[in-house]
């Protein structure tokens, strides 16, 4: 009898006990996991013989807020709007343009602070392709078993709490252990993959689109364990997702990106109900509904995002915004304080009375960008 993934998988993970205090915690309760300060990527575009530069491409742009422990920040936008070149500015991927990170307490990579191999420990990732970020030709239970042995764990040590790590993510190690990627459904795959996440016994997990080539009861499977895992291993989570629906289910806190800035972060709960920004409202107008009723006749923002090698002046979003004015392509809108977790902030001369907007200071829920509808009869 063949056995469907729903066979593998169905069985709650088994966790072990909650931790009641994390011993890592160097900078207590109240210091942000991870504070991302002016952050910025910038490819350069070549050409010629001489590759001589003549411009760059602004994928993250001057991008700053903090992460708190313990919570899962959901960022957002469309497609090339910066959030997987961010992902891996968090992780050090990449070498940045400009800015710096701190980890709890500890600038990375600075005089007296945390080595990028520390920090690396601390920081781990999920990539949305589960295949490719598995050795085709190495059963799994070594691949979760690598990380620690590349810091030098002994081979047995590392295969028990590959096992175990396994065991956790709702695989059975005596069933799966021994299997190569091939053998395994995208599901299963993605398991490994958090698994061997947490193989370092890392503080943060930076998720990007870890479910969006999941079906969607598969993908709602990871995501319930996702939840899990974080309550009981003291995680914090980056989720990266163009799906909005599962960034909300998942988030405390959620931050929005268009052309490589950050246009709108605060609690899940205000965004969703009152965005501020209308390039949330219109993100947000344009979700699918489950409705079969419920029909989208026109796009609520129209056209494609301008290029990030030559992003407009002022406000970004000025070209393809229904409230822009003069003033919005004169003048780029101030953004608060991002580092203040608390308050619900957005990136739009509408929101600033002293803006020079004629409609700065009206209810912003009477501006909200909505979608033309129709009732299917
Ligand atoms: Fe629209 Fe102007 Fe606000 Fe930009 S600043 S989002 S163009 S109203």
């Amino acid at each position: 009898m063949s056995m469907t993934e729903s066979d593998f998988t169905s069985a709650r993970p088994r966790l072990d006990t909650v931790p009641a205090g994390d011993p890592r915690d160097r900078g207590g309760k109240a210091q942000p996991l991870l504070i991302v300060e002016n952050l910025a990527k910038h490819f350069p575009i070549k050409n010629g013989l001489f590759g001589r530069k003549r411009g760059a491409v602004r994928a993250v742009d001057d991008v700053s807020f903090v992460i708190l422990k313990g919570e899962t920040l959901g960022v957002v936008g469309e497609s090339g709007c910066g959030k997987s070149t961010l992902a891996r500015l968090l992780m050090r991927l990449m070498p940045l343009t400009d800015g710096h990170l701190v980890f709890d307490g500890d600038p990375v990579e600075a005089l007296r602070g945390l080595s990028l191999k520390e920090f690396r420990r601390n920081v781990q990732m999920v990539f949305q392709d589960s295949s490719s970020s598995l050795n085709p030709r190495m059963p799994i239970i070594d691949s979760v078993a690598f990380g620690p042995r590349a810091h030098k764990v002994k081979r047995s040590a590392a295969r028990r709490a590959a096992a175990a790590l396994l065991e956790k993510v709702g695989l059975s190690p005596a069933m799966f252990g021994g299997r190569y990627p091939h053998e395994l459904s995208g599901g299963q795959k993605q398991r490994v993959n958090i698994a061997r996440a947490l193989a370092l016994e890392p503080r943060l997990l930076i998720l990007d689109e870890a479910v969006s080539a999941l079906d969607k009861s598969v993908a709602a499977q990871v995501l319930n364990l996702l939840r899990y895992l974080k309550r009981h291993l003291n995680l914090t989570y980056v989720f990266i997702s163009h799906d909005l629906g599962v960034v909300q289910y998942l988030s405390d806190r959620i931050l929005v990106m268009y052309l490589g800035q950050v246009v709108e972060i605060g609690p899940a709960a205000d965004v969703y109900s009152a965005p501020k920004h209308p390039y949330t409202q219109a993100l947000l107008a344009s979700q699918l509904s489950m409705d079969p009723g419920r029909r989208i006749e026109q796009a609520p923002v129209s056209g494609d995002p301008p290029s990030p090698a030559n992003p407009p002046s002022g406000c970004r979003f000025h070209t393809r915004c229904p409230f822009s004015e003069a003033v919005c392509a004169a003048k780029a809108p101030a953004f608060g304080d991002a580092m203040d977790a608390a308050i619900h902030l957005a990136r739009c001369h509408l929101t600033d009375p002293t803006s020079g907007h004629s409609l700065a200071g009206s209810a912003l829920s009477s501006l909200r960008i909505t979608a033309p509808e129709t009732s299917a009869a």
